[in-house]
């Protein structure tokens, strides 16, 4: 009798071999560019105080109010698996006293946790690659930012996706459209769902951001912000404008964009794609100048962004532009187990002579023709065969596996590694 099986968790995916090119191409391109705009990776926690999102994402958002992993440890503290990564990258840069006046332009790729419903291009588990550049008031910085996010879908051949822009303003001018928003609402109070009724106290804002479809007549025809814009917020919002332009960086400023997250203000951004149906954001963004305060580090802007990183993967799988999955080199057959020990060390011999170079050595043993089929199946081009015969007068045959790729050839074991390095190196040429 076998033991029951244990199931995954609901919404947390594998990610198996077949998919990991995509995965494995998308973070060498993250690397590459955020290396490019001089960003420096940093690595924080998965765990951190329960406080810590509650105060920086805000009470009355969605993620804080029904959607985080939140425990007590063994020893009696509130803790919660991150749902984002800004207020975890900020936490450590206080906590390390990193700021104080200087400034960072830093990122991290890792899971988020949020307890949603899961469907696709929505999980419980899923990754973002997040940005984050601290001390920089801007504009510059938001337009630099942007750019940065946008040259991601240029490296990565995506080209459904398009940006929106808006500006949210200083915590001020938000004062006074929430009045405003408030009393909108208000007036609408019957309409509103069970959520939206309880957001209107705590932050009405968070209401225009409702996915209830009920809800989008009545959002459609709440006031807009932008009208209660302070002129330095607008100025600011102008000029990353202007930036935009001549990096020409094509964006739509979308009014009702104010983001799921409490702590933005002025800049946020959004790219958003038709391609994958419901779930359209791909990378989300904004200022966040009051948040280091809100966390107890002193006043300092920053701005940055989340891009995650399924359904951009999602996305590379559709446009079909990730290099194929890594298959073998070399492929080594081995007949008889006293050959075994020198098939070994010419393996290793080879994985040495050249960095990243995919070698397999037939394990288990196994008669030519099943050791044939499985160099076959890895890909091999090429199949160094160790023969009790070729052994016993110190050669080993090299036999190209694809047609037309030339005939076998039998080489002294001593050279057997220079002659698959010029084999190989010959046939990369001749496919380039
Ligand atoms: P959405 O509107 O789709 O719920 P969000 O506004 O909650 O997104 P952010 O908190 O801004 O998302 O996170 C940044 C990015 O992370 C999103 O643009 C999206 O690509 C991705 N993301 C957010 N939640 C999920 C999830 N549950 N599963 C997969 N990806 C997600
Ligand atoms: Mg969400």
């Amino acid at each position: 009798m076998s033991a029951p099986l244990i199931q995954p968790v609901k919404g947390m995916n594998d990610v198996l071999p077949a998919e990991i090119a995509r995965w494995q191409w998308l973070e060498t391109v993250a690397r590459e560019l955020l290396g490019a705009y001089a960003y420096d990776e940093m690595r924080v926690p998965v765990v951190e105080q329960t406080d810590l999102f509650k105060r920086a994402i805000g009470e009355f958002t969605d993620v804080v109010e029904k959607e985080m992993y939140s425990f007590e440890d063994k020893g009696g503290e509130r803790l919660t698996l991150r749902p984002e990564a800004t207020a975890g990258m900020v936490r450590a840069m206080i906590s390390n006293g990193l700021l104080r006046g200087a400034r960072h332009k830093v990122w991290c790729i890792g899971p988020m946790f949020r307890h949603e419903k899961p469907q696709k291009g929505r999980f419980r588990q899923f990754h973002q690659i997040d940005v984050e550049a601290v001390g920089f008031a801007g504009p510059d910085i938001d337009a630099e930012l942007i750019a940065l996010s946008a040259a991601f879908w240029r490296r990565l051949g995506i080209d459904r996706v398009r940006l929106q822009i808006n500006s949210l303003g200083t915590s001020e001018s938000r004062r006074v459209y929430r009045e405003t928003l408030t009393r909108y609402f208000q007036d609408h109070f019957a309409k509103l769902d069970a959520d939206s009724q309880r957001r209107l106290e705590g932050n009405p804002l968070r209401i225009l951001d409702s996915k209830n479809p009920d809800m989008q007549s009545i959002i459609a025809g709440a006031p807009l912000l932008p009208e209660h814009l302070d002129a330095e917020s607008t100025q600011h919002f102008e000029a990353l404008r202007g930036m935009l332009d001549s990096l020409g960086i094509a964006y739509e400023v979308n009014p009702r964009l104010v983001r799921g997250l409490d702590y933005y203000s002025r800049t946020v951004f959004e790219w958003i794609t038709d391609a994958l149906g419901a779930q359209d954001a791909v990378c989300s963004g904004g200022r966040y100048d009051g948040l280091i305060t809100q966390l107890g580090g002193e006043a300092t802007p920053a701005i940055g962004f989340a891009m995650g990183v399924e359904r951009v993967v999602a996305l590379i799988e559709q446009a079909g532009t990730a290099p194929a999955v890594r298959t073998a080199d070399v492929y080594v057959v081995v007949q008889g187990e006293s050959s075994m020990g020198l098939a070994m060390r010419l393996a290793d011999d080879l994985r040495r002579s050249s960095a990243g170079r995919r070698v397999e050595l037939n394990l288990g043993g196994g008669n030519f023709k099943a050791q044939f089929r499985r160099a076959d199946r890895s890909g091999a081009p090429l199949a160094i065969v160790f023969g009790e015969d070729e052994l016993a007068r110190g050669v080993v045959q090299l036999k190209p596996m694809r047609d037309g790729a030339g005939d076998p050839a039998e080489v002294k074991i001593d050279n057997a590694v220079s002659a698959v390095d010029q084999w190989l190196s010959t046939q990369s040429s001749k496919n380039s």
